[in-house]
């Protein structure tokens, strides 16, 4: 069986946590720039209208009760981490989508002992973290993801095997994955407006609105999704970035934050028994362009003091010119193994963006 879960309002819940009074308020995490924008928007603060990526000023004028909280993404890795471990225990792997969403595959065919899994992991979450967490559980992965999308906020739901397409069926087609808002229009000018409807196209009709691609979304939509939960076990690389809310010029600044990567890309190399000697910087500058720097270490490391100052040699080799940088990246590759300890099999995919240019 997979699980899906997704903590919910993931920054504002991490706010709400540390912060009691900021509790029941309508809250926004959003940086204080002219151009910033919500980055999450606590449940409180949603029947105002207020969304994720809406630009501040809007939100403040929809609700001007809001409370404005700045993003603290070193807290939200840590309560990630934990929450992480919670799903691990008890999984065959762990498959993370982002730093508040993960598939878990679950070692049983049984839908009661998922769901059993799934409510022990929502409490331990909730007792251990303090965190609220939405749970999907399915014997296939999109479904598990639609399931825990519809359980939201703080819920569980469970479509037991057999009773997927049946439960897709009458949900509009933008529901699917690989379904985005143009390729919707075109269906809906012929009239596909529903999964249901979609899963009962002939192979004709298939092949023309889709092409070869066809064949392989109607299986989706006919509720049969045989992708695995595959863990990232292969590590080439463990890396750990961040995007400032403002453009940094300080270079004082760009070395503390190295500084708090390094920590956090020397932590988990130790979770999973791992070592690099390749050390490398990524910069995004204020014109996004990208560059990077990397060095060697003679000797494989995991010491974040080893990691810190070849990153800093790094930053002072980069070539800013006037430009400020938006975002930091620490990456350590050439990785061996510890043939003492075990390798987790999950490592955390917080960096959906390659170290392009390193
Ligand atoms: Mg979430």
């Amino acid at each position: 069986m997979i699980a899906h879960f997704d903590l919910d309002a993931f920054y504002a819940s991490v706010a709400q946590l540390d912060d009691p009074s900021l509790r029941g308020r309508p809250l926004a995490i959003s940086g204080s720039s002219r151009r910033a924008v919500v980055l999450t928007a606590s449940y409180e603060a949603r029947p105002f209208g207020i969304r994720s990526a809406m630009p501040l000023y809007r939100a403040r004028e929809l609700c001007p009760q809001l409370v404005v909280v700045a993003p603290n993404s070193a807290r939200y890795r840590e309560v990630s981490r934990a929450c992480f471990a919670i799903f691990e225990a008890g999984a065959h792997a762990v498959e993370g989508l982002s730093l508040d969403e993960a598939f878990v595959d679950v070692p049983t065919d049984s839908l009661d002992a998922a769901v059993d899994y799934a409510r022990g992991v929502r409490e331990r979450v909730r007792a251990e973290v303090g965190m609220p967490v939405s749970a999907g559980v399915s014997t296939q992965k999109m479904v598990a993801k639609i399931a825990c999308d519809e359980a939201k906020p703080n819920g569980l739901k469970a479509i037991p095997a057999g009773s997927e397409a049946e439960y897709l069926a009458p949900m509009p087609v933008g529901r699917l994955w690989g379904v985005g808002p143009k390729t919707q229009l075109r269906l809906a000018a012929e009239r596909i407006e529903t999964i249901g409807q979609l899963a009962a196209l002939g192979d004709d009709a298939i092949l023309r609105l889709f092409g070869r691609w066809g064949r392989e979304l109607r299986e989706l939509a006919r509720g049969n999704d045989t992708r695995k939960v595959e863990p990232d076990r292969e590590t080439s690389s463990v890396s750990s970035e961040t995007t400032f809310e403002y453009d940094v010029r300080d270079v004082a600044e760009m070395h503390r934050t190295l500084s708090e990567l390094s920590v956090d890309v020397a932590e988990r190399l130790a979770k999973y028994g791992l070592r690099g000697t390749t050390i490398g910087i990524k910069i995004k500058r204020d014109d996004f362009t990208i560059v990077g720097r990397q060095t060697s270490v003679a000797e494989p490391t995991r010491d974040a003091r080893i990691i810190e100052a070849a990153a800093g040699r790094c930053l002072e080799r980069s070539t800013l010119g006037s430009h400020a940088v938006r975002l930091l990246g620490v990456r350590v590759a050439s990785i061996t193994e510890d043939t003492s300890e075990q390798m987790s099999m999950f490592v955390a995919q917080e960096n959906a963006t390659p170290f392009e240019g390193v």
